[in-house]
């Protein structure tokens, strides 16, 4: 296993339902380390280009709408197998499919409004950290 970092995105609804303490507590007691965070109101034009590979989807401008809607936080996280880990802990996309306690299950509403988001591969995980954080934004391992 190696040390990976990964990108998480605390979506609108659940910042809306002031669940950002509550799910960065059960981040932290998974074991992860917060490298970097912040809160910030998307803008279409950054909300686009963070989806830009769902472009063609049907749900595109949907899922855009409903991430400028109010502010999200962003974090980097950093664990053994990083990426996984946290999509494990996200649990599925549709929170009607998702294993009991995962984030998706407590938090999420449905397959649009799912609390959280996490980069899908290391590879995607250093581009989407990247758009969101320079490399000064994000603190050192320990
Ligand atoms: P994940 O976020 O689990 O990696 P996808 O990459 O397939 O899932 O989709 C990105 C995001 O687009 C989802 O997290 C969700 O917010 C939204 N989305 C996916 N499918 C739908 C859908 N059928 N209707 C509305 N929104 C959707």
């Amino acid at each position: 296993m190696a040390l990976e970092r990964t990108l998480c995105i605390l979506k609108p609804d659940a910042v809306e339902k002031k669940k950002v303490g509550a799910i960065l507590a059960k981040i932290e007691d998974a074991g992860f380390a917060i490298l970097a965070l912040r809160r910030v109101k998307l803008s279409m034009d950054v909300a686009e280009g963070f989806y830009a590979v769902h472009r063609e989807r049907k749900f595109f401008g949907e899922l855009v709408q409903f991430m400028i809607r109010s502010p999200v936080v962003v974090a980097v996280l950093e664990k053994e197998s990083a990426v996984s880990a946290w999509r494990t802990l996200m649990g599925a996309t549709d929170p009607a499919e998702a294993d009991g306690g995962t984030i998706r299950k407590l938090f999420g509403a449905n397959k649009g409004e799912n609390a959280t988001h996490g980069s899908d591969s290391v590879e995607n995980a250093k581009t989407e950290i990247a758009y969101f954080f320079p490399a000064s934004e994000v603190s050192p391992s320990a």
